[in-house]
């Protein structure tokens, strides 16, 4: 089949979900990666051609397009921050809210390291470990570990420090069960964007989300939804140094409730952010 004939298709099937626009690159996305065909390529000989053999593939990336399912989990490949993170159905899709906290975490840590040389640093709940990866790479020195309770996800985790070439100390854990003695030494900094969409808010949610991502790192109940940051408090009473530096990624409804929290436990220096969205989505808290 002639590669403009199957990007006809695409947009017959598709441009109601998605837009002609996004239909078009979602198209070169998928034909460069399945085929090493680049749109210049594409555009420069109009009939090139995919053989019957790479067909069904190409149909079944168009038929999970078509039930929304999301491009990263079809390719099982991100960007995070600029580096290549792979995902599953284990992992949630990063954000680029995300990165705008890892940017926070990365000055902060920079004005902070005059007085560290050698940083520890780990990231609560990492996930496909976005925010530990990117952290290591950008901050060399720092010794950094990343918690997740949930195996599958670690395994993709370990798989993405390897491919960023960085080391981390992966551990397998809940933060709701009480820590083994694991950081005696003592942390700089903790960070963590744990689950935090309230079960009441899953209607405002969209589908390709909801349908698709893992609730495990989604969802809290509607009377506990600082159940994640509570427990990580108090795991920062054991294992965060004096001074010691705590990042969350929040809830943008829950703002006001984080400030008060952090308060409660005698943080200080307490900065509310807001993302490229204009929402509440990140708090900083300074340990007393
Ligand atoms: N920001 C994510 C979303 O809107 C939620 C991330 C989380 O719960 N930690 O889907």
């Amino acid at each position: 089949m002639l590669l403009k004939d199957l990007k006809k298709i695409f947009h017959n099937e598709l441009d109601a979900i998605y837009g002609e626009n996004e239909v078009r690159s979602l198209f070169f996305i998928l034909i460069e990666s399945y085929f090493g065909i680049s749109r210049l390529e594409l555009a420069l000989q109009p009939e090139l051609a995919i053989t019957t053999n790479e067909h069904p593939k190409i149909m079944e990336a168009l038929s999970q397009l078509k039930s929304q399912y999301p491009i990263q989990y079809i390719l099982k490949e991100t960007e995070f921050y600029g580096f290549p993170f792979k995902v599953t159905a284990n992992t949630l899709i990063p954000r680029p809210e995300t990165e705008e906290l890892v940017t926070w975490v990365y000055d902060s840590v920079k004005a902070f390291a005059t007085k560290t040389e050698h940083p520890k640093l780990v990231d609560i709940g990492t996930g496909s470990g976005c925010i530990a990866i990117s952290l290591a790479k950008l901050l060399p020195k720092a010794q950094v570990s990343a918690i997740d309770v949930s195996k599958a996800a670690l395994q993709v985790a370990k798989q993405n420090a390897k491919r960023n070439n960085v080391k981390i100390n992966f551990i397998e854990a809940s933060v709701l069960e009480p820590q083994p003695e694991v950081f005696s030494e003592g942390l700089d900094i903790i960070v963590s964007n744990p689950p935090y969409v309230r079960e009441l808010e899953k209607q405002e949610m969209k589908p390709n989300v909801l349908d698709n991502e893992p609730h495990l790192a989604l969802f809290v109940e509607n009377d506990n939804a600082l159940q994640f940051y509570t427990a990580i408090i108090d795991f920062s009473k054991l294992h965060l140094k004096e001074n010691g530096l705590l990042f969350f990624e929040i809830n943008e409804s829950l703002g006001q409730e984080m400030i008060a929290l952090l308060k409660e436990n005698d943080f200080t220096d307490i900065e509310l952010r807001k993302d490229m969205f204009g929402k509440d989505r990140m708090i900083k808290g300074v340990k007393s």
